[in-house]
């Protein structure tokens, strides 16, 4: 795999400030891809002054040449989409079909309507003798995973790039091949030296770096809640702008009147997918006590199609996978019954773990209030819909969810008593322009749509 030896800042690569690399390591067969420079604060201190000294110009940059060049990132993203799904899949390890269609093919899309939205947002709108403007927050700092490594860059640079703030981003350690794809796509698209800078480098050292330097304006954050928790604090006593995306334990409530076959597959799947590590997957099923059995039987064989190696990937790493293991192997400890999959390796190589549905768990268990962030799924039995409804909101967590019912409005109904930003309603389709964040402890602020460009304004009043 293609890897650069320097930081991306002011536009162009530059030696890193220290000597100190990071192995990318191919989860599916534990090989070393490549190196990149671990980044130091002294290469994020550059970063941010580049990223700052390009901040009146491209705020001041008119919106619609604004969109023109997040169009032009867009145009890129899509001609090296093959180059980009080869990347994810060498450092996550996802089956190169599903990174062609989703880390590959959502960016694009993201990116798309925010070029859409950069030409069409009222920037300027009338209050009665006002006049409101919506200005560029500043310098964003932004820290992502690894889980969709591609998408979660795009989804906090493009609305930055609308909005006229500049950007340094730090990638996940893990993932850093793909940003620096990126980064590429950001020069070729036209981007202004310093709108756009990478620091590749772990979270403790570069990361921490960028949360708490004074020349970021905002930072946005998506990760585990443990450390959003840490920089929402840095944040706060700086009194700086923070948007936080965390982790979520999402439920899948299938109402009695729903097609319950369909319920169940297409739930198994939404966990199956990207193994697990998807912040909004729906982990715990809900069934009625009366179609309980069945659903556990449906369930573990969708399971089932999920062959490790195949239809399902590996995990990101040797830490994931262990994190993983020791909850199946906590949920059997606690009296939960394995149905499918288990602790157990399915491979001789790689970070693999079988796709796994645990059945009697309640809704108290560990595996049913903490986020497992792998290929699990806990059936849950409710006795009436009130049950249903306290054990869908009784987690920490409000990410996502789902409802299925024989009517859409019976479902939109139980939807709108959710604790929790996104529903899916009988199997909803993935909507680019709808706002994605959480409630309770699964974050602050909204990702996508005009509800995401929103996060990245501050607003003036001029009165007449
Ligand atoms: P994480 O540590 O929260 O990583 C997210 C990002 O934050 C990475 O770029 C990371 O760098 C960086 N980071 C880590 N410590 C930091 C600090 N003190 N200051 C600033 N930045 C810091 O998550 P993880 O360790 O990769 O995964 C652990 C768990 O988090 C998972 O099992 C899962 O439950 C959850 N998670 C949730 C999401 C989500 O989308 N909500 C995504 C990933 C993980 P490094 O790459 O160097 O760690
Ligand atoms: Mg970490």
């Amino acid at each position: 795999m293609k890897a650069h030896d320097g930081m991306y800042i002011g536009g162009e690569w530059r030696p890193a400030a220290g000597p100190d690399t990071i192995a990318v390591v191919n989860p599916a067969d534990e090989q070393v891809i490549g190196h990149v420079p671990a980044g130091t604060p002294e290469d994020v201190d550059a970063a941010v002054r580049a990223a700052r000294a390009a901040f009146p110009g491209w705020a001041a940059t008119a919106p619609a040449e604004r969109a023109a060049r997040i169009g032009a990132l867009r145009d890129v993203l899509v001609a090296r989409r093959d180059e980009i799904a080869e990347t994810v899949t060498a450092e996550l390890g996802a089956p190169l079909q599903f990174s062609r269609a989703v880390h590959a093919g959502v960016p694009a899309l993201v990116a798309g309507s925010y070029a859409e939205l950069a030409a069409t947002h009222p920037f300027e709108e009338k209050v009665g003798n006002s006049t409101v403007l919506s200005e560029p927050v500043g310098v964003v700092g932004a820290i992502t995973p690894w889980n969709y490594p591609l998408h979660q860059i795009v989804a906090k640079v493009a609305p930055a790039l609308a909005a006229g703030c500049t950007v340094v981003l730090k990638p996940a350690e893990d993932t850093p091949l793909t940003a620096q794809l990126f980064a590429e796509a950001t020069a070729e698209a036209g981007l202004p030296a310093g709108v756009f800078n990478l620091v590749t480098g772990v979270g403790s050292v570069a990361g921490q770096a960028l949360a708490g330097h004074d020349g970021v304006d905002l930072v946005s954050f998506t990760g585990s809640t443990a450390v959003g928790r840490q920089i929402g604090a840095v944040a706060g006593a700086a009194v700086k702008r923070v948007a936080l995306e965390l982790g979520g334990k999402s439920a899948n409530v299938i109402l009695p009147s729903a097609d319950l076959a369909k319920a169940v597959g297409v739930g198994v799947a939404n966990v199956m997918g990207n193994s697990g590590q998807t912040c909004s997957a729906w982990t715990r099923m809900l069934v009625h006590r009366d179609q309980y059995d069945e659903a556990v039987t449906l369930a573990a064989a969708a399971a089932a199609k999920y062959a490790p190696g195949e239809r399902m990937g590996p995990l990101v790493n040797a830490k994931q996978l262990d994190r993983v293991r020791g909850y199946i192997e906590k949920g059997v400890e606690e009296g939960a019954r394995l149905v499918a999959g288990g602790p157990g390796a399915p491979l001789e190589r790689g970070y693999y773990v079988s796709p796994t549905v645990f059945a009697d768990v309640t809704p108290d268990m560990t595996i049913a209030q903490e986020e497992i962030f792998g290929p699990v799924v806990s059936v849950i039995a409710y006795e009436d819909e009130e049950d249903a409804l306290r054990i869908a909101n009784g987690t920490v967590y409000g990410l996502a969810g789902a409802v299925w019912a024989g009517e859409e409005s019976e479902a939109v109904a139980f939807a709108r008593r959710m604790d929790t930003g996104q529903v899916d309603i009988n199997g909803g389709r993935f909507n680019p322009l709808a706002p994605f964040g959480g409630y309770k402890q699964s974050g602050v602020g909204r990702e996508l749509g005009s509800h995401g460009l929103a996060e990245y304004l501050q607003t003036k009043s001029l009165q007449f």
